[in-house]
């Protein structure tokens, strides 16, 4: 059914970049034995997934939405599609993303931007607009997106799903080709909190490959889900941060019907029995700053591997009759990395060089530890906290391409918790008056913590 639906709307929503309808028929097919003799491998046995093109999927391409990605087909499988096989998840196909997951709308997707389902004239949100819009769009019920600074939250938010970033190191990113390691977190992306409960107790836990992976299991998530769907909230203290968009006199920029429907859930809250609190993040307004020097400086280390050597595409400069191998890698990146990535690999090599380091690469760093301490001193008022996800709803495609400091603002809610490593999930608050799109309320916890966004997230559900 799933496939018959993407052959149905996927002309135009675009949330594929690769469909393995055959794959996934053989996994399902498996499945149905299982299932039919009474042993299913995992709650989730037989329940189709699509994956973002960042995850390496064994003999299925992974592009990246890159050009210079084309053609190759990874020998490998993430340790999430691994645990995703195991489990008995036929793998429906890869999914649309800003190239290299540098984005916030998908439209820096190398092969053509993913439209929203909501409205086929909007953005899905970015980078992982391609597996939000596939969810949304009913094309898939499951989902993997990647979070580096939004880009499992963001989507979420403006299409109208579910999304989580689990605490970082509390996912494998192994096989996860890395945008910034520090960073990034893989996580689900669904249509209740349940079933992102369900697929993310399934990813989750340690794995030897990956060394920032944390040696204690994920807490019990679907117990949380369970308690929260109750609508309960006696006794749990929510935080509301004045830096993002909890004030409306302080945040300009944020849709006014986003906002409506923010204070909507906090009074939600309130009538469920919550204690809610009004908390200040100072260094939060920094955040964006910060992310924009470590981000880049680590991508730019990153992406130094793609030397039209070891992957995918090779270009052979034209004029050069013996070329060397440096004039095929300058020919390859010029053709293969689109503007923005090229935009970040000049920003970070700068900011890394000699005798900038420290002014600009080490000084990120310390803010980032200052934006840390906000949070411990947050959590210590309250248990989780909240605001909107993003600033506005799905915005028109092509309204903000060619500025990218617009571009950039959309993450200024998400990112402070990529910065520290905490937990945090979207889920769907209605939609904005005026514009009648969703709008997504975020919850954060602290690290180690995603129960209590699962809690909170399945109350206001
Ligand atoms: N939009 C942000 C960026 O462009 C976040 C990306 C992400 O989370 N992968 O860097």
């Amino acid at each position: 059914a799933h496939l018959d639906r993407i052959g149905e709307v996927d002309g135009a929503v675009h949330a594929f970049l690769h469909v393995d309808a055959e794959g996934a028929l053989a996994q399902a097919a498996e499945s149905d034995a299982r299932r039919a003799a009474g042993k299913p491998a995992s709650a989730l046995d037989g329940v189709p997934i699509a994956v973002k093109d960042v995850l390496a999927t064994e003999g299925l391409p992974t592009t990246c939405g890159s050009k210079i990605l084309e053609g190759w087909v990874p020998p490998y499988d993430a340790t999430v599609v691994k645990r995703l096989r195991a489990a008995g998840l036929p793998i429906l196909g890869k999914t649309n993303m800003d190239e290299f997951a540098m984005g916030s709308s998908t439209e820096h997707s190398a092969y053509g931007p993913t439209h929203n389902p909501w409205d086929l004239d909007r953005i899905p949100g970015g980078s992982g607009g391609g597996s939000a819009a596939a969810v949304a769009a009913f094309e898939a019920p499951l989902a993997l997106g990647t979070d580096t600074g939004g880009s499992i939250r963001q989507p979420g938010a403006v299409t109208g799903t579910v999304g989580v970033k689990p605490t970082y190191g509390s996912v494998s990113r192994y096989g996860l080709v890395a945008l910034a390691n520090s960073l990034d977190q893989v996580g689900p992306v669904t249509r209740t909190v349940l079933d992102a409960a369900l697929l993310h107790e399934l990813i989750g836990g340690h794995d030897p490959l990956d060394s920032t992976s944390i040696r204690e299991s994920v807490p019990d998530l679907t117990d949380a889900v369970r308690m929260g769907a109750t609508g309960d909230l006696t006794g749990v203290r929510v935080g509301v941060v004045k830096e993002l968009g909890g004030d409306s006199q302080e945040n300009e920029g944020w849709q006014d019907g986003v906002q409506a429907r923010f204070q909507e859930a906090v009074d939600l809250m309130v009538a469920n029995g919550a204690e809610v609190v009004e908390v200040s993040c100072p260094t939060f307004v920094h955040a964006l700053a910060t992310y924009y020097l470590i981000l880049p400086a680590e991508a730019s280390s990153n992406l130094a591997k793609f030397d039209a050597m070891r992957y995918g595409l090779r270009v052979l400069p034209e004029g050069i009759i013996d070329p060397s191998a440096e004039d095929v890698m300058r020919a390859t990146r010029d053709a293969g990395f689109g503007d923005e990535v090229k935009r970040r690999i000049i920003l970070g090599t700068y900011a890394l060089s000699s005798g900038y380091y420290d002014a600009y690469y080490g000084q990120a760093q310390k803010v980032r530890t200052l934006i840390s301490r906000d949070f411990d001193a947050a959590f210590a008022k309250a248990d989780v906290l909240i605001s909107p996800t993003a600033p506005t709803t799905a915005f028109k495609l092509g309204e903000k391409l060619d500025d990218p400091i617009a571009m950039y603002l959309n993450d200024l809610a998400t990112i402070p918790a990529n910065l520290s490593g905490v937990p945090g999930i979207s889920v769907p608050g209605g939609l904005a008056e005026e514009d009648g799109l969703p709008v997504g309320i975020q919850i954060l916890a602290p690290t180690m913590a995603d129960d209590r966004v699962y809690r909170v997230g399945a109350a206001l559900e």
